[in-house]
């Protein structure tokens, strides 16, 4: 279900990293609904111009940027950043959500999977968070909001490398909270499973997947025994971001909103 937000959020310019697909996409729009200046960025051209194009048909394109640019890549993030403070004279949030799962056992993760893992998870936060920290801190609530899992706190054996990068990422987003207060607050969601670009890539390549991508996500479902029975969607995930991501949470720094339909086995 998507919001409807209640207020004007227009001159307030949002970050969205790999805003071009899934989670990152739904925020765009949740954001651009609201009035926001929204610049999104991902590394691959043709996702982004189909993005762009399906953003066009629903809001004025006026308030939205695109452009081709790698997290990992600091020099590409620089350029980002300059090119959207050029175009909308500002930045007030920025959502650091691009990124993918890697499928891997302890076992069969080799040396070159854990670096690009690790690296992956680390500087995807670090990166775009160094290159818009100086405009956030100019921003009357400047805010950044990580998208982050729940293999954070709930590791995976088939998620080795993911699920210790990912409560790595998650120690290093606390450190950045307490550092960047009270300029910038710094908060995360974590996902269980939510339906998205990277589901529909795993079932096409998952050779016993069957041809029904919904039995297939109803079969995954209630395989892990989420409570709420089903994936989350886009918006689901969409919607705890923008409450991270705006004055509406203004007394909230350092802190994580579970996105898993009760698949958390955390107390508190
Ligand atoms: P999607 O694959 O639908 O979207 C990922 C987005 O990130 C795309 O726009 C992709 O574009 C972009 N991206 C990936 N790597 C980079 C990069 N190096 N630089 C710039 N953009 C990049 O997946 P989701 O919406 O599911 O994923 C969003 C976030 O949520 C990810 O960090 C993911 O790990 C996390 N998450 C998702 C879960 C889920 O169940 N869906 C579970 C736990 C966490 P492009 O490929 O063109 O660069």
């Amino acid at each position: 279900m998507t919001l409807k937000i209640s207020g004007d959020f227009s001159g307030r310019t949002i970050v969205v990293t790999g805003g071009s697909s899934g989670i990152g996409l739904a925020t765009t729009k949740l954001f651009l609904g609201a009035g926001a200046n929204v610049a999104i960025c991902g590394r691959d051209n043709t996702r982004l111009s189909n993005a762009v194009a399906e953003l066009a048909g629903e809001f004025d394109g006026d308030h939205v940027m695109a452009e081709t640019c790698d997290v990992l890549d600091k020099d590409q993030i620089d350029a980002f950043a300059i090119n959207v403070v050029q175009r909308f004279g500002g930045v007030d949030t920025l959502i650091n959500n691009a990124g993918q799962a890697r499928l891997s056992t302890f076992e069969d993760t080799d040396d070159a999977a854990w670096r690009e893992e690790l690296e992956l998870k680390f500087f995807s936060v670090i990166y775009p968070s160094k290159g818009f920290q100086s405009h956030l801190e100019k921003s009357e609530s400047g805010a950044i909001v990580c998208v982050s899992s729940l293999l954070s706190r709930q590791p995976e054996a088939h998620l080795v490398a993911t699920s210790a990068a990912r409560a790595g990422q998650l120690s290093l987003i606390h450190s950045m909270a307490r550092e960047l207060a009270p300029a910038i607050r710094v908060n995360s969601i974590l996902i269980g499973v939510v339906d998205s670009g990277q589901w529909r890539r795993r079932f096409e390549a998952d050779p016993d997947a069957g041809n029904d991508y919904e039995i297939w996500v109803r079969d995954i479902s209630k395989e892990k025994g989420i409570p709420l029975g089903r994936f989350g969607t886009p918006d689901e995930a969409a919607n705890a971001i923008f409450f991270l991501g705006t004055p509406y949470s203004s007394y909230t720094t350092g802190a994580t909103i579970d996105i898993s339909g009760g698949f958390s086995r955390h107390v508190g």
